[in-house]
């Protein structure tokens, strides 16, 4: 059983919890510009009694996207991350079907992650008042985590600083889960391509075009993917390729994600993909300006904070789901999976999984790794989205606005508030979190590069 005070609490306020999931649905916005949704948090938050403080991360002159809100006094500092970004080209209606609409969507149900997390530390804040529990409680809201490094920000301003140990949950398609993910290292470059203009019929002697480079060097760098371990992601997309096609372009850019296994191999990874877009840039006898934005590490979990978590999980009760949702989510599972769910594979996940007691590296990449190598982190993941639906997809969309979405922000909610409040109860086990990182980061390469703010001199 998990505390009264947290199960009161949302039960209590369960309908404004859900309503605040689904504002921040209805009001999806892109990394770095996420002011409705900061607002709307640093609000739900403020009513609730915490100190809020809001600030633009960038340290842009553009309305504030990030939010420090804390409760209580002195250590333990518990730490709970929200994120509230949605991603371009993502527009659906709340319907099992595709029903497409202008502009962003919530693709990746970061909607329900700041609902899940801001009413988790709610949630913390009453069972400090019920049982007198010592310590503080902190929401951090982070803006742009879809390839925007909110968090590299944030931390490099010394906003994770004061924190013993941070958890977080993120929606998934799967079942509850332990983060047990050793996630990819991450770098973004954008490379820019200056040539030389002319009319492309009458003088193209004359023009060096910038296109060819960035062709060039796309080219190039499918050729370095044969040589690259397995382990290795390159993806990238055109920023500017030209205007018109009888004018030589004089400007052409490519944005580019790198990511690989561990820093010292993605800032390598790094320096051969230079080579590349240097090359191009001799054979096309253009220049390249190569800006490199990031390197953020992958994350790194730890078996002391996960076992707590884990302990925390083991006393939900089990996540129900009505009919109705169920037909929803049985029409979103065919939609992408091809087939009818069954008894064995139902279309919504609602267990707890076990872990498997090992890290593991797999594939994607998230900005809160460069906070894990600082502070001790423990993540959850699943719940929230239908089986087999594809994150970052019009299904993850529909499943995010509506109440599917919004109980598994709640159950995740409770699960963290749980764990939280076993951490305070606990604070000696704060050293034991601390010196498992150390050991963990031992004799590893730990460089990362932060971005640069706009207006920084
Ligand atoms: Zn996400």
């Amino acid at each position: 059983m998990i505390r009264p005070a947290i199960e009161k609490w949302y039960k209590e306020n369960a309908e404004k919890t859900d309503a605040f999931a689904r504002y921040l649905w209805e009001n999806p916005e892109e990394g770095h510009h996420e002011f409705k949704s900061c607002r709307a948090n640093a609000d739900f938050l403020r009513a609730e009694g915490f100190e809020v403080k809001t600030f633009n991360a960038r340290g842009d002159d553009a309305p504030d996207t990030a939010i420090i809100a804390t409760f209580g006094h002195g250590h333990p500092v518990v730490g709970i991350y929200g994120e509230y970004d949605a991603l371009p080209g993502l527009g659906q209606n709340d319907v099992p079907y595709r029903s497409e609409k202008e502009g962003f969507g919530h693709g990746c149900g970061h909607n329900l992650m700041a609902a899940g997390c801001t009413s988790a530390v709610c949630a913390v804040k009453a069972a400090m008042e019920a049982e007198n529990l010592p310590g503080t409680i902190v929401y951090l809201g982070c803006p742009a985590e879809e390839g925007g490094c909110g968090k590299m920000y944030m931390l490099e301003d010394g906003y994770f600083d004061m924190l013993d140990c941070l958890l977080g949950w993120h929606p998934r398609t799967n079942d509850l889960a332990l983060g047990e993910k050793l996630q990819m290292t991450m770098g973004h470059a954008v490379i820019e391509f200056h040539g030389v203009s002319a009319h492309a019929a009458v003088a193209p002697e004359k023009g060096r075009s910038a296109l060819d480079a960035c062709e060039l060097m796309n080219v190039g760098v499918q050729y370095l993917r044969e040589h690259c371990t397995s382990d290795v992601r390159i993806h990238y997309s055109y920023l500017a390729a030209g205007e018109k096609p009888n004018v030589v372009p004089r400007y052409a850019a490519l944005d580019y994600y790198f990511r690989s296994k561990d820093l010292k191999s993605c800032h390598e990874l790094m320096e051969r993909i230079k080579k590349v877009a240097y090359g191009a840039a001799m054979m096309t006898e253009t220049e390249c300006v190569f800006n490199v934005n990031y390197i953020h590490s992958g994350c790194q979990p730890l078996s002391s904070m996960n076992e707590i978590m884990y302990n925390a999980l083991l006393k939900m009760p089990p996540l129900e789901y009505t009919k109705e949702e169920y037909d929803y989510a049985d029409k979103l599972f065919e939609a992408f999976d091809g087939t009818k769910p069954d008894k064995e594979l139902t279309s919504l996940p609602t267990k707890i999984e076990k872990p498997r007691g090992e890290f593991y590296f797999a594939a994607g990449s998230t900005d809160v790794g460069c906070v894990t190598y600082k502070i001790p982190t423990a993540r959850i993941f699943g719940l929230g989205m239908c089986r087999n639906v594809a994150m970052h997809s019009w299904g993850a969309v529909a499943t995010a606005g509506n109440s599917i979405g919004f109980k598994a922000a709640r159950y995740a909610g409770a699960a963290l508030a749980e764990c939280a409040c076993d951490i305070l109860a606990q604070p000696e086990k704060i050293s034991v979190f601390k010196d498992e990182l150390k050991r963990r980061l031992e004799g590893k390469f730990t460089t990362q590069i932060f971005p640069k703010k706009k207006n920084a001199k």
